[in-house]
């Protein structure tokens, strides 16, 4: 019986040789693929600037860094979400806030955002939830007029639009941040990226993500260097990078066939699901439906050979983050569809074929 995971990576044969051309170059690190994937993502989303990184969680906290959040401040995410959302601000010793999501979109909701903001709220990072945007001219609205910075995290979106625009030109944030982790549209094995519009924040992403160094001023003419902030090394390879630009080729139709995918299951299924707003035109990364016994419809999918997931246990119930005392009553929609929410295969390798026997798989187990 064949098996069917919720994602997987689409590798061809010209990824492959992409990755085997920059093997046999100059460069393996640090080299002249690395800002031509940056380069890519800056045409196809239409910001400025773009800084690839080691993996998308890099890329979070990066974004986090270059805001200059501290212990004590607060910054505001959704709790249904991947780790790495809440994680980058607990890296820099903030406090986490959930806002509760819109239970119609999965997506964290502008106006619970506007009830978290304090005094300390420093940063808002509104994830795109299974690919579509949050509203983020409400957002960036709400944002601008208390001064808080707004970091996108697009793990999902990469190919997306809102209302026009690339989900990534940053029209409506400071930064956004990507991953290419192999579940993601696009992979580069492991890898990440952050877009923004402003030259600071850019220069202030490069330093971090090499140790803090700055080479600028007279240093440039000899072998100085100077480290004015403790930095990492998120730096991603031109071997990831080779089959980041290669993928990048593919977006387009990825998206389409996701699209295509989701569409047959809105018209097959006839079961709950996300709703897609008019602003949105999304490159879906998931398809979760809604589903009552949904622990029983788990195993008995496993054992038809439905590997499906849990997009995603709400973060204030980590054990972790127990500790903060986050009360789940404050969240009713995040608890409510976490209750119920199980994804369903979303990748572009699957045939028509596939999805008449996914969706024939469900019926029988249902
Ligand atoms: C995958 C993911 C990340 C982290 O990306 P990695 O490349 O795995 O570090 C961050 N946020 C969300 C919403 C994700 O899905």
């Amino acid at each position: 019986m064949k098996k069917y995971p919720y994602g997987r990576q689409c590798i061809q044969q010209d990824d492959i040789n992409a990755v085997v051309e920059a093997l046999s170059s100059d460069f393996i690190t640090c080299g002249p693929r690395v800002t031509e994937f940056e380069k890519a993502i800056c045409t196809y989303t239409g910001a400025k600037y773009c800084v690839a990184v080691s993996n998308g969680t890099a890329a979070l906290h990066l974004a986090m860094l270059a805001s200059d959040i501290k212990s004590g401040d607060e910054v505001i995410t959704s709790p249904i979400t991947f780790l790495a959302s809440a994680n980058c601000a607990k890296f820099c010793g903030a406090n986490v806030v959930f806002a509760d999501i819109e239970s119609d979109t999965a997506n964290i909701s502008a106006s619970e955002i506007e009830n978290k903001i304090t005094a300390q709220t420093k940063a808002i990072i509104p994830v795109h939830f299974a690919g579509q945007s949050c509203d983020m001219e409400k957002i960036y609205d709400i944002a601008k007029r208390n001064n808080i910075i707004v970091v996108e995290d697009a793990a999902h979106a990469i190919g997306s639009d809102y209302k026009n625009t690339k989900v990534g030109s940053c029209k409506y944030s400071d930064m956004t941040t990507f991953s290419f982790h192999p579940v993601k549209t696009i992979t580069t094995g492991e890898g990440g990226a952050i877009t923004t519009n402003s030259e600071t924040l850019y220069k202030k992403l490069l330093a971090y993500r090499a140790h803090g160094m700055h080479k600028d001023g007279d240093m440039l003419t000899d072998w100085r260097y100077e480290m004015r902030e403790l930095g990492y090394n998120y730096r991603i390879t031109d071997v990831q990078c080779a089959l980041g630009l290669s993928q990048m080729k593919k977006l387009d139709s990825f998206k389409a066939r996701r699209r295509q995918i989701v569409d047959f299951y809105n018209k097959n299924l006839g079961l709950p699901h996300l709703v897609e707003k008019d602003f949105s035109n999304a490159c879906f990364h998931l398809y979760p439906i809604l589903i009552e016994n949904r622990k029983e419809f788990f195993h008995k999918a496993r054992e038809v050979g439905l590997m499906l997931q849990i997009h995603y246990i709400p973060i204030y119930q980590q054990p972790y983050y127990a500790q903060f005392g986050y009360n789940p009553a404050d969240y009713p929609n995040a608890e409510a569809y976490y209750k119920r929410c199980i994804s369903l295969p979303v990748y572009p390798d699957l045939t028509d074929e596939d999805l008449c026997e996914i969706v024939k798989r469900i019926k029988e187990i249902l």
